[in-house]
């Protein structure tokens, strides 16, 4: 028989022994394997006539295209906010693939429990977190999408407080929203959702500070107490992991129509350590929260979750209901997935997250939050102690902000320095914009790193940066 679907299935449990085998090889390898790769050339095989069988396409993928795979989920990979993957993660993650739920509706088919097993995950989070049971969770691809999606329904909202079903009708006047230092994406996702980028009133910061100055927002308010208003605040800028004032906006929620979302993709698992919970003191109240799995929880990519309070339900399906398929009942009392969020069909998104949060728990994550901000701070003093590095904030929470000192600056720029590094690929960072100052960043957000890789991360700097100043 030459059909190569079912002379896979036969030699199935090759196919996964070898999979296990390239897993434990890149695993195993990922301390030495480069944070950067510079492939000049990949030979793209072009499709075959007769199928090649998965052992066979797993070799030439390995040959042509592992070379230059980087260590995205190593220890020493800080640029953007890169989470690792936890050992849970991935059992999780490769389990959803096994399984290949479309985790939309708890009565799509009978015995799906995927959809059941989401839910019981967003209980997990809110209790790892100490939020209330107020909120309905929805898996979506990564923070952008949450940003989108509950901006989504605050555009809802907003229609309402005016009269109008902006889902059917269609936006029809301008919105009012308030920011200091939103997320690209969040702009991205007022481009998406029509609401328009401009629209967005630029509140200022505090001085010296990414955390919005609240005076101002209070004086930037509308004065007719009538006219609604977005808040899209930052629970841990991306530059200093800096934290609007929680407690002032849940007072300015509390007296006027206003809707807070808050972007904490990573800074919301402050609330994991008591020793920095107060940061995110008053976000109970919010409307809608973005928290990313992708990053802080360690999970792999495709992942992150959008929190909105319960008593938007309505909203929230006006927004996102499947309105073609009226045979899947009266979505606010049959819970399906599929009219709570953007997509129709996906994947079993929260099962890596419920087998890391159940492996790890409480106090697995508590460890995680505390031990990469001691690790960021030590980063920022070692940096410092070279004599050729300066912090362009300070180490607030798990990122560390700097440039290169003033006397070498004139020699040698930031982006020649991270350009260096690449080449050598022990360490990988982006470059970013600070209050105007071109530096460097590093976020430390995996479980792997250590002591010794700020060790090895520092070294290969200074080597790099005194070769430029040579040359
Ligand atoms: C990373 C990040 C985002 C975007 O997340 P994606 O997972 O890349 O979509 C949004 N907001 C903040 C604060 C972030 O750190």
């Amino acid at each position: 028989m030459e059909n190569k679907f079912y002379q896979d299935l036969e030699v199935l449990p090759g196919i996964l022994k070898d999979t296990l085998d390239l897993s434990l090889g890149y695993l195993n390898g990922l301390d030495g394997r480069k944070t950067a790769v510079h492939p000049t050339t990949i030979d793209w095989p072009s499709i075959p006539d007769a199928g090649l069988g998965a052992q066979q396409a797993a070799r030439v993928f390995e040959e042509k295209f592992l070379p230059f795979i980087v260590a995205s989920s190593g220890p020493r990979y800080w640029g953007y906010v890169t989470g690792g993957t936890t050992p849970a993660a991935i059992a999780g993650d490769w389990l959803a693939t096994v399984f290949d739920q479309n985790t939309q509706s708890t009565i799509s088919s009978a015995g799906d429990c995927s959809a059941l097993l989401e839910l019981q995950t967003v209980k997990l989070l809110l209790d790892l977190f100490g939020l209330p049971d107020d909120f309905i969770g929805g898996f979506v691809t990564g923070a952008t999408m949450s940003n989108f999606s509950g901006l989504a329904v605050a555009r809802q909202w907003y229609g309402k407080q005016l009269g109008i079903d902006i889902a059917r009708e269609g936006l029809r006047r301008d919105l009012t929203i308030y920011a200091a230092t939103p997320h690209s994406s969040s702009i991205k996702a007022l481009a998406m959702l029509g609401i328009g980028s401009k629209n967005v009133l630029l509140v200022p910061c505090l001085p010296d500070r990414e955390a919005m100055d609240m005076d101002a927002l209070e004086a930037m308010l509308p004065e007719d107490e009538d006219e609604p208003f977005i808040i899209i605040a930052s629970g841990g800028t991306v530059n200093s992991v800096d934290f609007d004032d929680m407690q002032r906006l849940k007072a300015i929620r509390s007296k006027r129509k206003c809707w807070l979302h808050i972007d904490a993709a990573f800074g919301g698992f402050a609330a994991c350590s008591p020793a920095f919970s107060h940061l995110l003191q008053g976000w109970e109240v919010a409307d809608s929260i973005t928290i990313d799995f992708h990053k802080w929880l360690n999970v792999p990519y495709d992942s992150a979750i959008i929190l909105t309070r319960k008593e938007h339900a309505q909203l929230q399906v006006q927004t996102f209901q499947n309105a073609a398929a009226p045979y899947l009942g009266d979505p606010l009392e049959k819970f399906s997935y599929l009219n709570f969020g953007p997509e129709n069909s996906r994947r079993f998104r929260a099962l890596p997250a419920w087998f890391s949060l159940m492996a790890y728990g409480k106090e697995g994550y508590r460890w995680l939050v505390e031990e990469d901000i001691r690790l960021a701070r030590s980063l920022g003093e070692k940096l410092v102690n070279t004599g050729y590095f300066s912090l362009l904030a300070p180490v607030r929470l798990n990122t560390v902000c700097f440039t290169i000192a003033d006397q070498h600056h004139d020699k040698v720029k930031n982006a020649d320095l991270l350009a260096e590094l690449n080449k050598e690929g022990k360490v990988f960072m982006t470059p970013t914009v600070y209050k105007g100052h071109h530096g460097i960043r590093a976020a430390l957000v995996n479980y792997r790193t250590s002591d010794k890789d700020l060790h090895i991360a520092v070294e290969a700097m200074v080597t790099a940066l005194k070769k430029l100043m040579q040359s």
